[in-house]
């Protein structure tokens, strides 16, 4: 018979690991969700005619999307109609210039010898260093699990780390190539799709900069990212998966140090062989499991490094505004002192850097005709008793919001807007049991990356596993998807050797 798989959540570790369980494994999946869409933080909003993603815009590493499908026999091409970004997206400076992220290396050397004379030799060896990196970190430290601290400190791995510049920040490694200010920040901003601050981040994640411009690029999806999970549940439900809607899990049950199901909050108990988590994984620990390790404690969590949270406007408008990209970063005046507000003192920052899209420049059904389709998220720090987020502390943010791109080229924006939602860090932790509202989850310093981060298999429940942002190997639409194979080889292994 086959083996009875629950799936806690429908995001998209959930929707992707259930397409493997049951393609690769044959397992009898059923995946719970708590709200009544699937794709948990990569969601949709729709009111008036107006499109909204909630959550993710940015898609990058579309190999593995591509590798997903065809696990379950399916051409992810097919699915969903990507459309490659050229350029990239413009990065808006606090002193009124600007540059066009290119994947064009002619186009991107002649825009980056605008700013600063021989930039343009300064990113070839950027690039050359970042290719490394990209590939040594997915191959060695990323799509890999660590069982034993022996996996991770190998000789071959420690030697590697110091190829990858480990101990390096990220912003520092970066000053390396570029001398002009602008550059050094345009180059180091990336680390906020992890939500993490690039004076702190390794400098391993030069590969993210790279895998946009150099590797595969940087994609939208026709109908919006949201036809990703759309698409991912789809071709779940073709190959038998149940997947319901509206059913929160209130437990996970173990019993003498095996996984027995899962308790829902008002429909009784399912028994399962195996349960996968996909709820964020620090709230897993504290709000799902009764008996965990001492280890994962509530305590824990207040030691840990959470990544930032957000601040979102979903705006509708009545006209359009030629002035946006598709998508669009605007730095503020001092970047150092708004990641220090953000991470340091976790305070909302006074004149924040943020990122603003406008979907509508490629797919002009995200919106009525006439009409722009704006999605603003700015960077604020996740929920601490200093930033509550009561009704003042919004309509005040978003005054400053309104008036900062206002100022930066949106002049009559706020005439124009007909349709608005706001998300506060309150709703990225209700809406998605996020501990502290941390939109990205659990932070990816070294003491959380690789072995260090909680693994995606409990240590004491046999039958008991994780996928999502907060394990392994980490946050970001990708890197999810990458964990729901890791997850899944990590369950192939232990049934084959008698732990499952
Ligand atoms: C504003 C924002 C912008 C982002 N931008 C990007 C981007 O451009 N590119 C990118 O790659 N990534 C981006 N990310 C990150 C990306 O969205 C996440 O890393 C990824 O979507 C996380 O997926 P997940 O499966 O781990 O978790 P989730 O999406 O959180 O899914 C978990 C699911 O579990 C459900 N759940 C929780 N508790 C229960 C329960 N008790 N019972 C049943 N169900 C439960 C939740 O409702 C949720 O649907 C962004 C995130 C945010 C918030």
């Amino acid at each position: 018979m086959a083996l009875k798989a629950i799936i806690v959540g429908a995001g998209i570790g959930g929707l992707a690991t259930a397409i493997r369980l049951r393609s690769q494994l044959g397992c009898d999946v059923t995946v719970l969700e708590k709200n009544s869409t699937v794709g948990g933080r990569c969601n949709v909003l729709v009111d008036r005619g107006y499109h909204f993603d909630i959550g993710p815009s940015l898609l990058l590493m579309t190999d593995v999307y591509r590798d997903l499908f065809a696990s379950a026999g399916e051409n992810f091409d097919e699915h969903v109609k990507l459309v490659k970004m050229e350029p990239n997206y413009r990065v808006n400076f606090s002193d009124g210039s600007e540059l066009e992220m290119s994947s064009d290396l002619p186009r991107m050397i002649e825009n980056l010898e605008k700013i600063e004379i021989g930039a343009g030799q300064g990113y070839l060896r950027f690039l050359y260093d970042a290719s490394l990196k990209y590939r040594i970190g997915r191959k060695k430290f990323v799509e890999r699990n660590f069982n034993k601290a022996s996996d991770f400190f190998s000789i071959e791995n420690l030697m590697l780390l110091g190829k990858l510049n480990a101990l390096n920040t990220l912003y520092g490694h970066v000053s390396k190539f570029f001398q002009d200010d602008r550059l050094r920040q345009a180059f180091s901003m990336q680390t906020m799709y992890l939500g993490i601050s690039p004076f702190s981040a390794p400098a391993v994640y030069t590969l993210l900069a790279y895998t946009e411009l150099a590797e595969d690029g940087l994609y939208f999806p026709l109908g919006g990212t949201y036809a990703l999970p759309l698409a991912m549940a789809a071709v779940a439900s073709r190959i038998g998966v149940e997947i319901e809607t509206g059913v929160s899990v209130a437990r996970i049950i173990v019993e003498n140090g095996s996984t027995r199901g899962v308790q829902l909050e008002d429909k009784g108990f399912l028994p399962a062989d195996i349960v996968i988590s996909n709820a964020d994984l620090p709230y897993t620990y504290t709000d799902l499991l009764q008996d965990r390790p001492a280890k994962y404690a509530e305590e824990r969590w207040k030691k840990d490094n959470f990544t930032c949270s957000a601040f979102n406007l979903y705006l509708g408008t009545d006209k359009e505004f030629p002035q946006l990209r598709h998508h669009n970063f605007f730095l503020g005046p001092d970047y150092r002192k708004n990641f220090e507000a953000i991470f340091d003192r976790k305070e909302i920052p006074a004149y924040p850097s943020f990122y603003v899209n406008s979907v509508t420049k490629t797919d002009r059904t995200l919106a009525p005709h006439g009409g722009d389709n704006i999605f603003v998220l700015v960077p604020v720090p996740h929920l601490s008793p200093a930033t509550k987020w009561d009704p003042d502390d919004i309509a005040s943010f978003k005054d400053k919001v309104y008036g900062q791109l206002e100022d930066r080229g949106l002049t009559d924006l706020r005439k124009h807007v007909v349709v608005e939602h706001v998300y506060t860090p309150n709703d990225w932790k209700e809406r998605f049991n996020l501990k502290y509202g941390a939109a990205f989850g659990l932070s990816h310093g070294l003491a959380q990356v690789g072995y260090f981060r909680p693994a995606n298999r409990a240590a004491h429940a046999k039958g008991l596993y994780f996928v999502g942002a907060s394990t392994a190997p980490g946050t970001g639409v990708p890197l999810v998807c990458i964990g729901a194979k890791l997850v899944v080889e990590q369950i192939a292994a232990d049934l084959s050797n008698g732990r499952g």
